[in-house]
């Protein structure tokens, strides 16, 4: 019997079959070349999946393109899909256990995290964007007796939505939620690199009340599969979550074609600028920092992995960071003990290893951790580092790393803070820690970021909930509004109607 306890036992009984959900069938993936999944934990095999093929992409669109058409859906009274949307919000809290495995096993990241986060991030996501859809109202132009001008809004048609490895689930959720609210048919095509959870919810879609064939997920190498639906002459909008370079492929890729609509969530190099007027519990400072910077491995868009401190405080607060760094042990992400996994793939790892390199050679000081750990057991594990003494032209400094890298630079005021923070290409996120409001307006003023935090205290009270609060890229961190009432607004289309009578 299965010890239900044992997250070792769990994943030793599943049976990992990556299988494509089309037209609310499960198939498999064809391609003509193996896609090797290895565990970020042991590095034995996971899975192994097709590299995908154009015609599974051709016959998943065409689907849900019939789909939408025949309006079983996109047709359906609003209220009738959110309560089908809430029910599938439900079915995912229902079997979250199974979900998070799936994640943890797939990310490295640990059981723990993926309970407490991913799994009610992604449910949360989904309830909140079908609760907020009959708050969206349109406009109508003051008219005399014989003309009433109105903006209808419709559905898109078809939607893509091609999405990294990080948060596989969530970041599916931040699609599936507003796509399929808002009418459309959808289409995922997960990382090749984290393809475990999104077809398991496709599935449960169906079992919610969502019609077959509205709801599709296609897996593949982003080469094939992905480069297919960006180029299609019958995908509407292509939502992304991934990297800048990515990103830019795909703008290429909708001009080449059918001009589709894009929204772009790309990376990020988010700062952490702490005032010397922060709040005054440094020990709790220091909490937050190493928080934001090493959650999820440090794997998260918005990490704050560029740590700017005013220089009269550093020699306080430096202590503090490599104290709590060090306690950062990484370990069995199956272990529910675990508080920071492995990273999900060699190839990541070593792109990481190579970053921590490059740190050292350009000069910077690297005080803390860096080195791979528990090689002998083939996984990918990366003792968190900390750099101090970093210049801000360094490689560390300015591209996005994605893993277990806090670089440490200082500022002698707040004009520098703000040129420090800004000077990369990245527009994505940044946290201010200053308990002056009238700086802390200027520099919400002054930053290039989409998603502002100041912090004038250790205990900030609940932020928004999951998916409620707009939020869009800046500079080369991507464009398209994301959650809340104007990121529904990305999944629909307007005509402007004027009624003469
Ligand atoms: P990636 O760009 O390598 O891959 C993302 C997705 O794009 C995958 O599904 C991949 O298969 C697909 N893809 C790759 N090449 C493609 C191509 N030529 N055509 C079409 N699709 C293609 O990114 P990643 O490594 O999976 O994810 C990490 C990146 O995602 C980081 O840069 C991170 O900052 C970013 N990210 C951004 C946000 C945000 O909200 N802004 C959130 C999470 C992650």
């Amino acid at each position: 019997m299965v010890d239900t306890n044992n997250w070792i036992d769990r994943a030793d009984k599943l049976t990992l079959d990556i299988r494509n959900f089309i037209d609310g069938q499960s198939v498999l993936v064809a391609g003509n070349q193996r896609l090797n999944k290895y565990s970020p934990r042991d590095g034995r095999l996971l899975y192994s999946l097709n590299c995908g093929a154009i015609d599974d992409v051709n016959n998943a669109v065409t689907n849900a393109k019939q789909r939408f058409d025949e309006g079983q859906w996109s047709q359906l009274p609003l209220q009738e899909r959110k309560a089908i949307l809430c029910k599938l919000a439900d079915l995912i809290e229902a079997n979250a256990e199974e979900l998070a495995l799936l994640e943890s096993l797939d990310v490295g990241k640990p059981i723990s995290a993926a309970l407490a986060m991913d799994i009610p991030v992604a449910a949360a996501v989904i309830r909140n964007n079908a609760e907020a859809a009959d708050k969206l109202f349109g406009k109508v132009q003051p008219s005399d007796n014989h003309c009433l001008s109105y903006q209808l809004r419709k559905p898109i048609g078809v939607v893509a939505a091609i999405v990294g490895w990080n948060f596989p689930l969530a970041l599916a959720a931040l699609k599936i939620g507003p796509a399929l609210i808002m009418g459309n048919s959808l289409i995922v095509k997960p990382s090749e690199i984290s393809s475990l959870s999104v077809s398991r919810v496709a599935q449960l879609a169906v079992e919610a009340g969502v019609p077959k064939g509205v709801f599709n997920v296609v897996h593949g190498a982003g080469a094939i599969v992905g480069s297919a639906l960006a180029t299609h002459q019958q995908v509407d909008l292509l939502t992304f979550t991934g990297s800048t370079q990515t990103g830019k492929q795909l703008l290429v890729a909708s001009g080449e074609s059918n001009m589709k609509r894009l929204s772009l969530e790309c990376g990020g190099k988010a700062p952490n600028i702490i005032f010397e007027d922060c709040p005054e519990d440094l020990d709790a400072v220091a909490d937050a920092v190493v928080a934001r910077a090493f959650w999820n491995q440090g794997a998260v868009c918005t990490a704050s992995t560029r740590l700017l401190v005013q220089q009269s405080i550093k020699d306080k607060l430096l202590p503090k960071l490599v104290e709590r760094i060090e306690a950062l042990q990484p370990t069995d992400p199956l272990n529910p003990d675990s508080a920071f996994g492995a990273l999900i793939s060699q190839q990541h790892m070593e792109k990481v290893l190579a970053y921590i390199d490059s740190g050292i050679e350009q000069g910077a000081t690297l005080v803390t951790g860096g080195q791979q750990l528990m090689a002998e057991d083939g996984g990918f594990y990366v003792k968190p580092a900390l750099f101090d003494q970093v210049n801000p032209q360094q490689k560390i400094a300015q591209e996005e790393i994605f893993g277990p890298v806090l670089s440490l630079l200082t500022f002698k005021d707040e004009e520098e803070a703000i040129t420090l923070a800004n000077n990369t290409l990245y527009g994505l996120s940044a946290v201010v820690w200053t308990q002056n409001l009238a700086r802390a307006q200027r520099m919400a003023h002054q930053l290039v970021a989409g998603s502002i935090v100041i912090q004038a205290t250790v205990n900030p009270s609940a932020g928004p909930a999951p998916g409620t609060l707009a939020v869009e890229g800046h500079r080369q961190s991507g464009f398209g509004k994301e959650n809340g009432l104007e990121g529904l607004e990305t999944y629909a289309v307007t005509s402007s109607v004027q009624f003469f009578t």
